[in-house]
């Protein structure tokens, strides 16, 4: 028996060190360090190397000889699912799904679970007794509830039941809650996670079964051991929303199995998850029109435009310092935009807090609706609304030309369904477009241009 050795791990990214740090020097985080007792049993880590080459070596191939047809996928059903994972779950792949606790992450496993009738599942609840889960199936109005539920934690234990049992898929809820006996380390460590995560690719490759595995969102907004996870796993999925909000937004971060642009909405109902097929309508059902400081853009979103509306209110503070808040929008871009109307217009916002929020509770990061943002602004502080029919696209350069946006006409096409008449446009989108009675473009090339003829 090896004599154990302390060491101490940063929890945020793995970073380990002989002794303990106040900062960590990989990731830069405050009093991340943490101490973890590692049993270094030598001959057990060489005998286990030595599997693992085994197996590796058979596995080089000539650039021809690689097969490229598509990987075998199981279809959830489950469209805002299927979309974001690429086309269904590729079968022997480990996909980890983050979001903070209560955002609805077990909820959408457990309905991904019910959906998939042919293939064998293993739901795996660290969290919950099973008696907990039955109750939960049953509130969510499982009709085929016909998956297999276990109350386990120690990865031993579920490696020999999922070897018994065969299933297709396996869905583990927590990650943070697996252990290995092996190590002596608490279940949620950095160092519990890194050697869990790496047993169950190992099983999922070995074995070609696809693994889920949830992962809660430590405060700074990170999975607990992010950077580690990440890279070890096939793809990440965040699972975003306010949780007084209905709107819950599943974004790819990485997927090495299909794109990462695709979101998939959904709407948390008292009877579980609901898919929006309708984003735009649905974001846009609780606008009321006339008023002052909101405007409406287009984003895409992976393949999909969807329509947002953008509001702002400006008023004047009552603190010396003012205050800028932004919700959904980049914070940075706003101070941009504040300082371009400021220089360019001329309009004075140093004695006026400015709020800006993306409605429906959506996170954008496309510049594209950069101009619906300033005018929604402008507009609320001249106390003048736009016109409601109005759609606003178009990045804002920092002398405060009018940038071009990509698949403008994707995004016009998506605003004409909804009953938009007017477009506010970068001059350089028009040439592919052309006036009509139905349809009137304003094309513009400088803010001072767009707030002129709108507000
Ligand atoms: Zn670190």
């Amino acid at each position: 028996m090896a004599k154990p050795v302390t060491k101490y791990v940063c929890q945020n990214c793995g970073y380990s060190s002989l002794r303990w740090l106040g900062k960590c020097p990989e990731c830069d985080s405050w009093n991340s360090f943490v101490e973890e007792i590692v049993v270094t049993d030598r001959r057990k880590i060489a005998s286990k190397t030595k599997g693992i080459i085994d197996s590796r070596i058979t596995n080089i191939f000539k650039v021809s000889e690689i097969d490229i047809t598509e990987d075998k996928r199981i279809v959830t059903g489950i469209g805002e699912l299927d979309r974001v994972l690429g086309g269904g779950i590729v079968a022997g792949s480990v996909v980890l799904v983050g979001g903070d606790p209560g955002i609805g992450k077990s909820t959408l496993m457990m309905q991904l679970s019910d959906k998939i009738k042919k293939n064998t599942i293993l739901y795996v609840s660290g969290e919950e007794s099973q008696k907990q889960i039955k109750l939960r199936c049953e509130r969510l109005g499982f009709a085929h509830d016909e998956f297999y539920i276990l109350s386990e934690t120690s990865l031993e234990i579920i490696a020999a039941i999922v070897d018994k049992l065969k299933p297709e898929i396996v869905i583990i809820d927590s990650i943070q809650t697996i252990y290995r006996n092996e190590l002596e380390s608490s279940p949620g460590s950095v160092s519990q996670l890194r050697e869990s995560t790496a047993a169950i690719i190992q099983i999922a490759k070995a074995k070609n079964i696809s693994f889920f595995l949830i992962g809660h969102i430590t405060k700074e907004g990170f999975i607990a051991g992010p950077k580690v996870l990440e890279h070890m796993v096939d793809t990440v999925l965040q699972f975003e929303g306010e949780r007084t909000h209905a709107y819950r937004v599943l974004r790819a971060i990485k997927n090495r199995f299909g794109s990462t642009n695709e979101i998939g909405i959904f709407e948390m109902t008292g009877t579980g998850l609901v898919e929006v097929t309708n984003p735009s309508e649905v974001f846009l059902s609780q606008r009321s029109k006339g008023i002052s400081g909101s405007s409406v853009s287009a984003s895409m979103e992976g393949t999909r435009p969807i329509l947002v509306e953008v509001q702002a209110l400006v008023s004047s503070s009552g603190y010396s310092v003012p205050q800028r808040t932004a919700t959904g929008f980049d914070y940075k871009r706003l101070a941009i935009l504040i300082a371009v109307l400021e220089k360019k217009i001329g309009i004075h916002l140093s004695k006026f807090d400015v709020f800006l929020n993306i409605a429906g509770g959506i996170k954008i990061d496309e510049p594209s609706i950069d101009l619906a943002a300033a005018l929604s602004i402008c507009s609320s502080f001249k106390d003048s609304a736009l016109e409601s029919e109005l759609l606003v696209i178009g990045e804002v350069g920092l002398s405060g030309e009018i940038r071009s946006v990509s698949f403008a006409e994707r995004r016009i096409q998506e605003a004409v369904k909804l009953g938009f008449k007017k477009i506010l446009l970068p001059k350089g989108n028009l040439k592919n477009f052309k006036q009509s009675k139905e349809l009137e473009y304003i094309p513009v090339e400088n803010i001072q241009d767009a707030i002129r003829l709108t507000i």
